[in-house]
């Protein structure tokens, strides 16, 4: 007997045939003598339909009314996934964050978890029945419903699998696992059978968004290991787990390509203590998050600034630059949005040389020309005309041999 948390995401139970086929699969997994506690997102789309309510009623809602607003979502599809296990025979409670015992902060909409409490689930558990816990919400010492921020049932049962002590934490989703490159852009990309958080973190980071950072995060932190497979189909899915040694024997486990960054250049500013400083405050003023910063080497006293920025953001960073062009010495603002990120990820860059002389000869011969570079520890990304962003994708897979993996 195993106890297994699963997290079933908003397609997986999108209407109510899909609702009636989760039903069938926590049934079977049941029937395997195993205990199972389910997490479940709201119907897909359901929550971006809600905010687009509140907005067409005020521009400006409170957020704590919003987690009222939000939280229904999910509401709806556990009391449904409870009643079609109740319809197969199946013994079934679904419970609220806050009745599943998930204590948060008080900052409504996005809401870190400070304590979980299961008493209740284990007490069902113990009774014989299959716990649905309401992802993406929690209750804060006041009694609050607090929403985890967008994405945030993943972290509810991640969060929930370590104090659960849950031999098995399945994140079902619409996607056979994590790929080593969008199946629809690299048609010989492969699923992948293991990655390391820290790998998945880069991934999600660089464009492929198969799961919310921070549940990845917390997952890293406390431990946990899950597997992300498809609720559509039976086949094993990607298990995300610490890395290991054996892990860097593959020196790139992944390509991403993000297309939602904007370059922005800040050119010709004085080459002195303080300018990049100046930038950066100012966006930082304006909560914009900068991911590649390039500055090139000053010449007679003038240097150019080069960095991205997420594209929804550009008009907000041109507002918030404009007013220091003058304190950093005059310099000019130019926006850039038709480019992409593309990145390669792997733990096993550590300890291999000529990554990044293999990457970026595969782009010289596809013909994409490199405008920026930035590497970590196990990532180099670079960003490119938006226009090569395919070819590219597939000139980096081949040339790590991803294809195969
Ligand atoms: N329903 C929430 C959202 O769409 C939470 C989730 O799906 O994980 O963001
Ligand atoms: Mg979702």
């Amino acid at each position: 007997m195993a106890r297994i948390v699963q997290k079933y995401g908003g397609t997986s139970v999108g209407d109510v045939e899909r609702i009636k086929k989760v039903a069938e699969r926590i049934k079977f997994n049941r029937d395997e003598g195993n205990e199972i506690v389910v997490v479940v997102s709201a119907r897909a789309g359901v929550t971006n339909e809600l905010i687009a309510r509140a907005k067409a009623v005020t521009p400006h809602p409170s957020e704590r009314e919003m987690d009222m607003l939000l939280s229904i979502g999910e509401q709806e599809t556990i009391a449904l996934v409870a009643m079609a296990l109740h319809g197969l025979g199946v013994p079934a409670v679904s419970y609220t964050g806050g009745q599943a015992g998930i204590f948060t902060d008080k900052v409504h909409t996005r809401a870190k978890i400070q304590a979980i409490n299961p008493a209740s689930i284990e007490k069902d558990l113990k009774a014989g029945k299959v716990v649905i816990v309401a992802g993406f919400q929690g209750v804060n010492a006041e009694g609050q419903i607090t929403t985890l921020g967008r994405g945030g049932s993943d972290l509810t049962a991640i969060a929930l699998a370590a104090p659960l002590k849950a031999d098995k934490c399945e994140i079902y989703t619409d996607v056979d696992g994590v790929y080593t490159a969008d199946p629809r852009v690299v048609k010989t990309a492969k699923k992948l059978t293991e990655i390391s958080y820290d790998e998945m973190l880069e991934l999600a980071s660089s464009g492929s968004k198969v799961m919310q950072s921070r549940s990845v995060e917390f997952a890293k932190k406390f431990g946990v290991v899950f597997e992300v497979r498809s609720s559509f189909n039976y086949n094993p899915g990607t298990i995300v787990k610490e890395e290991v040694a054996y892990m860097e024997k593959v020196v790139v486990r992944g390509v991403a390509v993000d297309k939602d960054q904007a370059k922005v250049i800040v050119s010709n500013i004085l080459d002195k203590p303080g300018s990049a400083a100046k930038v950066f405050r100012a966006l930082a003023d304006a909560s914009i998050i900068v991911d590649m910063i390039v500055q090139n080497v000053g010449r007679n006293g003038i240097a150019n600034l080069t960095f991205t920025v997420p594209q929804t953001d550009t008009h907000k960073a041109q507002k918030a630059l404009e007013p220091v062009l003058d304190e950093v010495g005059g310099g000019q603002l130019a926006i850039h949005e038709g480019i992409a990120k593309l990145s390669v990820v792997g733990v096993g860059m550590k300890t291999h040389s000529g990554v990044a002389a293999t990457l970026f000869q595969a782009l010289a011969d596809a013909n994409v020309n490199i405008e920026l570079i930035t590497t970590s520890e196990i990532k180099i990304s670079v960003v490119i005309d938006q226009a090569h962003a395919e070819t590219a994708a597939r000139a980096a897979h081949a040339a790590f041999q991803l294809d195969q993996l």
